[in-house]
């Protein structure tokens, strides 16, 4: 991760130890994944054996680590440190 964005400046690392709090948030996709596929599973799909829950769980979320990964960390900067998206300062970077 770089330390500022290259085009606005935007600090990528407020404080140090900034992105524990990312972890949290992480947890709560992970939370929302199990949930969303442990419903469907068993009302979609007619309540299969344990292991497919396993094995559809395990892989979805080794799918979208990178994203949780990610938009956690956007989320906390965007909640805790200041972080705001800046539509004429985007349109002079060309975005
Ligand atoms: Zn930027």
């Amino acid at each position: 991760m770089y330390d500022a964005c290259a085009v606005c400046e935007q600090t990528f690392e407020p404080e140090p130890g900034f992105y524990y709090g990312a972890m949290y948030l992480s947890f709560g996709f992970a939370v929302a994944i199990f949930a969303v596929v442990g419903l469907t599973l068993n009302y979609l799909a007619g309540d299969p054996d344990t292991w497919v829950y396993v094995v559809v769980i395990f892989v979805l979320s080794l799918l979208t680590t990178p994203l949780a990964f990610r938009y956690s960390r956007a989320m906390m900067l965007y909640f805790f440190g200041g972080a705001r998206y800046d539509p004429k300062r985007a349109a002079r970077a060309g975005h």
